[in-house]
């Protein structure tokens, strides 16, 4: 059986391992743009100096030699023959497959804002080539406006504060990471990346720049009438799954890559895993569904079952948070708000059941929260605060309601 996968990321590459795992004898094919395997989730740490290129590298350096596996790194697929049963690279080549993983992930949006589409020094941050050239610009520049808080806008941020980068943040909404946090949380950030460097606009929203002769804006403009000069733009305004190549392959496509729950997608043998599937966009996730894609490609019927949710973690200057759902109540929703020692707490309870956990400082032993919030297990029904809840209640719900697997 010929596998190919296409992308050799977190979702690529742990589809790779689990068929390698399961068929050994099974031909396995990862392509990818990428040239060198890393971890986008430490990109940060590659800007900052921190840490190499292969110090980003989340497979051991003989990765692919030692599993048998064949890499081709630094082509694009451009076209898939669904008919055929063959992946097409921009460089002419074409390699037919039994069955085909498509991990190809996401990438950033450039918005249609003045000149940010042509201008030499705009940049977004996706993998390590776009951090190479912010480490580049970064080091002929010292003022950088990021457009954008999330938290690709705070990690760019982050490292480039650490090379003593003035950063600029322009953010539409009135807080940072406004999907992640609330105001108070956001608010501790703000704090601690203004002592770095930082000048944040919230509420605000770039809508011009000024160019010079050589292509490179100078300065960007908000809506407000503030201009702030620079000499690059980090753009983190949001990713689109990367599905381009997929047009005339009959393979459906919604937000990502439509799949059923074994991660099927429309076309017979054709399946997809991670960020290009649009379920959610983080690591973990992106890692168990190529697993679990993997399998299927190996014959099993094994269900994607989320096991992270919308699960977000983030640690800058020390201060971690953690956050699990979505952080907007609904109309009737409970808040529930505590400030202690320990660190700052929210909870949203929607008919007794717990939507959105943010829990800021001390995130040791909150693994249960994500259970709770992806189960939708009512906690009203306990006697007890939801913020002294703790593992412990959860087992002894759990054999309270002996139908309920913990
Ligand atoms: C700066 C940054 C920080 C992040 N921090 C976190 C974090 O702290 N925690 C967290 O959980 N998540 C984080 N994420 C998100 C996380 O990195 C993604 O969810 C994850 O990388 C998705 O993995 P993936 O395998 O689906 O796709 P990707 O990692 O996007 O990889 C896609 C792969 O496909 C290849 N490819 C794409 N198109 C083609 C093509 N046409 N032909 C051939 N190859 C192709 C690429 O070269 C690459 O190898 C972060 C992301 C960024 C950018």
């Amino acid at each position: 059986m010929r596998h190919i996968i296409i992308g050799a990321s977190a979702a690529g590459i742990s589809a790779a391992k689990t068929i390698r795992q399961w068929e050994p004898a099974d031909e396995v094919t990862v392509i990818s743009v990428d040239e060198r395997v890393h971890s986008r989730c430490m990109l940060h740490k590659f800007l900052s100096h921190e840490r190499t290129a292969e110090g980003i590298n989340f497979v051991p350096e003989d990765f692919f030699e030692k599993n048998g596996i064949r890499w081709v790194k630094g082509e694009r697929v451009n076209r898939v023959d669904t008919g055929a049963k063959q992946v097409h690279l921009e460089c002419g080549a074409f390699l037919p497959y039994d069955r085909l993983l498509i991990a190809t992930g996401a990438h950033f949006v450039i918005p249609p804002l003045p000149n940010f589409r042509e201008a030499k020094n705009v940049f977004g941050l996706r993998d390590l080539s776009d951090a190479e050239k912010i480490d580049a610009a970064a080091a002929e520049g010292k003022r950088c406006v990021i457009v954008g808080s999330g938290l690709v806008g705070l990690d760019a941020a982050n490292a480039l504060c650490e090379r003593g980068v003035a950063c600029s943040v322009v953010e539409m909404a009135d807080r940072i990471s406004p999907l992640q946090l609330d105001t108070t949380a956001a608010a501790a950030y703000q704090t601690l990346f203004e002592k770095a460097g930082c000048t944040f606009y919230l509420a605000e929203k770039a809508s011009g720049s000024e160019m010079d002769g050589e292509g490179n804006i100078t300065s960007i403009s908000l809506a407000s009438g503030v201009t702030l000069p620079c000499d690059f733009v980090v753009v983190a305004a949001g990713v689109r799954p990367s599905v381009e190549f997929l047009e005339g392959s009959g393979i459906e496509v919604e937000r990502g890559v439509k799949v059923d729950e074994y991660l099927h997608t429309s076309v017979p043998d054709v399946w997809a895993a991670g960020d290009v599937a649009g379920i959610t966009g983080i690591w973990p996730n992106a890692m168990q569904q190529g697993e679990t894609a993997a399998k299927n490609m190996c014959g099993a019927s094994v269900p994607y079952e989320d096991r992270y949710g919308m699960k977000n973690t983030m640690n800058f200057y020390g201060l971690t948070t953690l956050s699990l759902g979505i952080n907007t109540p609904a109309e009737g929703d409970e808040v529930l708000l505590r400030e202690s020692k320990s660190g700052y707490q929210r909870f949203i309870l929607h008919d007794g059941v717990v939507t959105h956990v943010l829990i800021q400082g001390d995130i040791s032993n909150t693994g249960f929260w994500q259970e709770l919030v992806k189960r939708k297990i009512p906690v009203g029904d306990l006697g007890k605060s939801v913020f002294d809840l703790s593992y412990a209640d959860f087992y002894r719900y759990d054999k309270a309601h002996a139908s309920f697997e913990w």
